[in-house]
């Protein structure tokens, strides 16, 4: 969009420079330039939110402005100006900014008449045009908003549970890794459960399915806000936990295995659930760290079930803690 807005507007600010249109010209130039910073801005962060938001009040400025100087010849530009915020910000933004710029240009008019158009009929033309574009535009970006969240939902969650899938399990694990410059503690917890399979092949899986849905809703009603869990298999689960250490890890573990314990049920009574941990170390890939805690649930299952096990604290990054 960028790319085409500067091939667009450049020739135009030429010509007002060599027309003498002073402000027109200087308008012009002042969105080319804003449109290489937002670039480059966006380029560098990765965040193209703020440019965004920038760029549509900057280019609904110039816009204005140029409407205002240039009436007939100028007020083509909101046309594009339209789909441009709508394509920048969000829906209800996009529709402020637009109705703004309407309402300054409608004011312009009424303070100064026959200066941006020649009588009224044009400028109701003019503006019932813009609005109606601006509304249908409106709705077109709110309910591609609205599919998109639902898309993004269905592409992260289990269907079953409501956790979050493996896909986000591995991308959230990952950042964790590379999240360096914090100086968080990062910590991790895999859980099983205990003789799951018994349960299917007694009762069936309709029932397992309900179990594996009440242990969601009870470590979910267990963990902090920005804990996040993840099912990353039929009845694994894993646990990421930010700013907790070993001994914050060791408190959650016992905690999530009682809980389970003692508000789990199947048909056949209380359930209970083995668990690993292990807490990031530095340099450590998500593979690595994952294999630890992984190894800490083995170790579990292998002292009974329903216990916990979490990995020997790493010197070095410990300290750090
Ligand atoms: P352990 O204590 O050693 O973990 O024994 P277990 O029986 O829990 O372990 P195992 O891994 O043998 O059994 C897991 C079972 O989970 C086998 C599979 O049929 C069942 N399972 C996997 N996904 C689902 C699911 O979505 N719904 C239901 N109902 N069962 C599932
Ligand atoms: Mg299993
Ligand atoms: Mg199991």
């Amino acid at each position: 969009m960028s790319f085409f807005g500067v091939l667009s507007i450049t020739p135009y600010a030429l010509y007002r420079y060599y027309t003498a249109d002073l402000t027109v010209a200087i308008a012009d130039s002042f969105a080319i330039i804003s449109i290489l910073v937002a670039v480059i801005y966006a380029w560098r962060t990765n965040n193209t939110v703020k440019p965004g938001l920038y760029l549509a009040i900057i280019f609904s400025t110039v816009a204005t402005i140029v409407t205002l100087k240039l009436g007939i010849n100028g007020y083509f530009w909101i046309y594009p100006l339209i789909l441009f915020n709508f394509f920048m910000v969000s829906p209800l933004r996009a529709l402020t900014i637009m109705v703004t710029v309407l309402a300054s240009v409608v004011i312009y008019h009424t303070l100064h008449p026959n200066t941006v158009f020649p009588n009224h009929y044009q400028m109701v033309s003019f503006l019932v045009t813009c609005l109606l574009s601006s509304f249908l535009t409106f709705i077109f970006a709110f309910r591609t908003q609205h599919q998109r969240e639902r898309l993004e939902n269905l592409a992260s969650h289990d269907p079953l549970t409501g956790a979050y899938n493996r896909r986000i399990m591995a991308i959230e694990l990952n950042k964790a890794v590379r999240d360096t410059r914090s100086m968080r503690i990062y910590s991790l917890l895999i859980m099983d459960l205990d003789h799951f399979k018994n349960i299917n092949d007694t009762f069936g899986h309709l029932t397992g399915d309900q179990v594996l849905v009440d242990f969601v809703r009870i470590i979910q009603a267990s963990i902090r806000e920005n804990d996040q869990l993840f099912r990353y298999g039929g009845e694994e689960f894993a646990l990421l936990l930010p700013d907790t250490n070993h001994d914050g890890l060791e408190v959650v573990a016992a905690m999530l295995k009682k809980q389970v314990s003692s508000k789990l049920y199947s048909p056949a009574g209380s359930v209970s659930v083995s668990i690993g941990g292990a807490v990031l170390n530095s340099k450590e890939s998500y593979p690595d760290w994952f294999k630890r805690a992984d190894d800490q649930l083995y170790i579990a299952k292998q002292a009974g079930r329903n216990c916990y096990r979490i990995a020997a604290p790493d010197n070095l990054s410990y300290q750090a803690a």
